[in-house]
């Protein structure tokens, strides 16, 4: 049950980051590891978010663990925590643990009559807001 917490850390950075203008978009990238159920966190996002962001887009990211001393990477689809290349067991996790916002689509909120030449959204990058 920790979607609600992730979804609340998700709405707070991206409420700081689009400082008062209208969220179109989140895209998410969320780490198989991170054992997030994605109607779940549907289901808290739209709780969370009401009145600030209209849409939530994730990518499951999966997980992949790497060798540390030759660099050996691989995925992790059924548990597999030696290296396949050189046996060690000297191994970390390379990738899985993502839960970030990639990026937000902001919609413009030109006052009337602004003769700026058209735009309909601006991309921002986003930090790690990834709650441990
Ligand atoms: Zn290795």
């Amino acid at each position: 049950m920790h979607e609600l917490s992730l979804s609340s850390a998700v709405v707070n950075t991206v409420v700081k980051h689009a400082d008062g203008r209208r969220v179109e978009v989140v895209n998410l990238r969320i780490g198989r590891l991170r054992q997030v159920v994605p109607d779940t966190l549907d289901f808290y996002f739209d709780f969370v978010a009401r009145d600030t962001v209209c849409e939530l887009k994730y990518e499951i990211i999966e997980a992949r663990l790497r060798c540390n001393p030759c660099a050996e990477e691989w995925g992790i689809e059924i548990p597999h925590f030696r290296c396949p290349t050189c046996g060690g067991s000297d191994v970390e996790v390379a990738s899985g643990n993502e839960f970030e916002v990639e990026s937000i689509e902001i919609g413009e909120d030109r006052p009337e009559g602004d003769l700026a030449g058209p735009q309909d959204s601006e991309q921002e990058e986003a930090e790690c807001i990834a709650p441990r």
